[in-house]
């Protein structure tokens, strides 16, 4: 779109003036550009003019006559008036009629040609069988104008109060009829000519007013060739902008590492078990990226219990060895825990020096890590708090990267010079999407899970089978298993009926005095959560009672069994990373929902699919489906500009190509020089966020 457009201000459009253009700027239309992007969110099909006595009662039906009365009328003992057009066509007469607007009556004249458009009712008076209430209405001008509320497909807007949808119909159309000309595509054809998808101009007027060859049904879903065009532009200028920022990131300097895989060597000398091929794949991509002499960023998806942990470490051993320090953040201090623990244990033997760094411990050990006396460190966001700094940051890891915003991972990059970043997540996501939402960042998956494992049963129960639920758990413990019981809140509060960890921990404490049952939530002083923590991994807990702050990353083999109370609040993605705590070892897991009536539609289908279906990437489409990507993605935190048309998630075919396009645009012509318009596009929809066009 040439600039004139964006820079035109509604107010000058024929037919708004100042009052109409404050009102139009509450609909988010500020120049004659955002009205174009304004687009109908349905269609009417008002084509087909029928007789009057071919009328059928109860269908929206359009008719065209002539007015052969029109008077208001007050039914006696009644303030109620009501203004009665007769219309007449070769077939018969009909009634409009409007209820308590007399001022109706000066619009219309009689013998004006009308068409009215409405739902047709029986009229409960002699004489005239027909008639519609409120109908949509057009006086035939004499000078030929077009038609635009009825005689054809109608586009209808959301309004606002004081601008009808008439109104704003008409002010649509005169833009269409003065500006459609200065619209210019900005993308080079040659691309737009490979997607076969039609011209931009075009699509804005079929979109707005469309011809009468064009599928309403598909005008309707938003999905029409048009809708599809102005769809692309956007993804296009979205992966345009992610592969100047892709191109930027591989011209920066970064640490090339240059291990000789000592510490790595002993590491799996050390582990009980081997690699799965797909941990050495993605471990492989990891430290080819880390030997390059630019910064690596880099994305590891895998299912929950894939093992991305090892791999991670793995990569913080290479660091170290290369006398760099690395960082590990996750998103709970449960997990940072966790993570601390089991790394301390493997690399103690190394010599290496690790620290926790979280919220809640007193002694930050900030000066060590200053002076470059630890080695690595591990912890939650405390770790991109200001007084933390590193003396040489050179691999920083993300862990359950979902959790975080694109924001907190820029802060943990600033914490040096580019270092290499690691990013994980068991959320996963289709490729396109990922690498789309994840910016700038490479791409490797996890695709199988470690030997051994058994799929874990899930089973849904409700309320009143209860007896049979502690009955399995009762089995279980006796064969030195351990059990997790998840609440979705910590205590009993007024504002909810739902039962909540402390009254359930009583509850098992009573049923089963033979077992040791413990409570954990988040509200616990860190150390009383890492002592419980370590003893249900020693096995000296039978059932852990406990919220969510058990989600992420938590690993305990001999956890067999999961009962989650209230399964019918939680999310889709969230029971399969609670679901996930269990089935880590040889023994077959248990997960049991435990669901409370009544619950809805959307509840019913989440637990059916986690019943179904153990695949992370099914779950994860399921709940895209279920929740829509603006939820499900949380693309507000992610740093991304705002689509109005395009939706990622059903357009991903036309992401796939706007993808393409827009990098190997780049790579051939990586400034845009010969293409001063799409830059000045392409700075706009980023709203300054890409750097290159600050400077250039
Ligand atoms: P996640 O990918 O969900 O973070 P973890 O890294 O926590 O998974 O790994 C889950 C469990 O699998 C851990 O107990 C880990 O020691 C184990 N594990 C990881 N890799 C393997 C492997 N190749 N073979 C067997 N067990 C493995
Ligand atoms: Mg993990």
């Amino acid at each position: 779109m040439v600039k004139d457009l964006s820079d035109l201000r509604i107010q000058y459009i024929k037919g708004v003036g100042p009052k109409r253009a404050g009102l139009l700027t509450l609909l988010g239309i500020k120049t004659v550009k955002d009205a174009l992007y304004y687009l109908p969110y349905r269609y009417e099909n008002r084509s087909k003019i029928r007789k009057i006595a071919d009328l059928r009662y109860s269908n929206i039906e359009t008719v065209s006559g002539k007015v052969i009365s029109a008077e208001v009328i007050r039914l006696p003992g009644r303030h109620l008036k009501i203004f009665e057009l007769t219309v007449k066509d070769e077939s018969g007469l009909l009634k409009g009629k409007w209820f308590n607007q007399p001022f109706m009556k000066k619009n219309f004249k009689v013998g004006h040609e009308v068409l009215l458009c409405g739902s047709v009712k029986r009229n409960p008076y002699r004489g005239i069988g027909f008639e519609m209430d409120n109908p949509e209405y057009e006086i035939v001008s004499d000078d030929g104008d077009p038609l635009i509320h009825t005689n054809r497909v109608v586009p209808v807007y959301r309004v606002t109060s004081g601008l009808s949808v008439r109104q704003i119909r008409s002010i649509m159309f005169n833009i269409l009829t003065t500006c459609i000309k200065d619209v210019s595509d900005t993308i080079p054809a040659e691309i737009i000519n490979r997607t076969a998808l039609p011209e931009l101009s075009q699509s804005l007027s079929q979109i707005h007013f469309p011809d009468s060859y064009v599928d309403v049904e598909l005008l309707n879903r938003g999905v029409s060739d048009f809708h599809k065009r102005l769809a692309f532009d956007e993804l296009f200028m979205l992966e345009l902008g992610l592969a100047v920022m892709k191109r930027e990131s591989i011209l920066k300097k970064g640490i090339a590492f240059n291990p000789e895989g000592t510490f790595l060597k002993r590491l799996m000398e050390m582990l009980p078990f081997s690699l799965t091929r797909a941990q050495e794949n993605v471990f492989n991509d990891i430290i080819r990226d880390m030997k390059r002499h630019y910064p690596m960023n880099r994305l590891l998806q895998g299912d929950v219990g894939c093992g991305k942990t090892i791999v991670a470490l793995m990569a913080m051993l290479i660091a170290a060895e290369c006398r760099y320090q690395s960082a590990l953040m996750a998103p709970t201090e449960i997990l940072a825990e966790q993570h601390y623990i089991n790394i301390h244990r493997m690399i103690e033997d190394l010599g290496l020096k690790i620290c926790l760094l979280t919220g809640s411990i007193k002694d930050r050990p900030i000066s060590k890590i200053a002076s470059g006396e630890i080695d690595m460190v591990v912890g939650t966001h405390a770790i991109i708090q200001e007084e933390v700094i590193f003396k040489n940051l050179g691999l920083a890891v993300i862990d359950e990267q979902h959790r975080f915003g694109v924001m907190q991972r820029a802060l943990l990059r600033k914490k040096a010079n580019n270092p290499d970043v690691l990013v994980m997540t068991a959320t996963p996501i289709p490729r396109t999407l990922a690498l789309t939402l994840y910016g700038d960042l490479d791409y490797s998956v996890i695709d199988e899970l470690p030997p051994h494992r058994r799929p874990v049963t899930t089973l849904l129960f409700k309320s009143k089978q209860k007896d049979y639920i502690y009955r399995l758990i009762k089995e279980e413990v006796k064969k030195g298993r351990q059990v997790y019981v998840v609440y979705p809140i910590i205590e009993e509060s007024e504002k909810t009926d739902l039962r909540s960890a402390i009254i359930g921990k009583n509850a098992f404490e009573k049923f089963f005095p033979e077992f040791k049952v413990m409570l954990l939530h988040g509200r616990m002083k860190a150390q009383e959560r890492e002592e419980i923590m370590a003893s249900f991994k020693q096995g000296k807990i039978d059932i852990l009672v406990t919220t969510t702050v058990i989600e992420v990353g938590v690993d305990v083999p001999n956890a067999t069994l999961m009962l989650i109370i209230h399964a019918e609040r939680f999310g889709l993605s969230q029971l399969h990373q609670l679901r996930g705590r269990t089935g880590r070892g040889s023994h077959q897991s248990y997960c049991i929902l435990l669901a409370y009536e009544p619950y809805g539609e959307e509840a019913k289908r989440r637990l059916a699919v986690m019943v179904k279906s153990n695949d992370g990437f099914r779950i994860a489409e399921e709940d895209l489906n279920i929740r829509g990507p603006g939820e499900f993605l949380g693309t507000r935190q992610s740093g991304m500009p705002d689509l109005r048309i395009a939706n990622i998630v059903r357009d991903s075919m036309l992401l796939s190509d706007a993808r393409r396009e827009a990098f190997s645009l780049i790579d051939r012509e990586p400034d845009l020089k010969g293409f001063p318009l799409l830059r000045k596009s392409l700075e706009r929809f980023w709203e300054g966020k890409i750097e290159l066009f600050k400077t250039g």
